[in-house]
């Protein structure tokens, strides 16, 4: 998951999320912090993981 400065406040946004609104990101100018595998987090964008969470 890749963490973004926002002008909303910080932002989580998952890989595919990353690639497919790299054009937004960059228009927005939102500021990458920083990278976190962590299975817990949740897309700001599309409210998923970066991985299915098995019960
Ligand atoms: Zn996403």
């Amino acid at each position: 998951m890749h963490l973004f400065e926002t002008e909303e406040g910080d932002k989580w946004v998952c890989v595919s999320c990353g690639q497919e609104q790299a054009e937004l990101i960059e228009e927005k100018k939102w500021e990458f912090i920083f990278d976190k595998d962590n299975p817990m987090l949740r897309c700001s964008i599309c409210g998923q993981g970066d991985y299915e969470i098995e019960d």
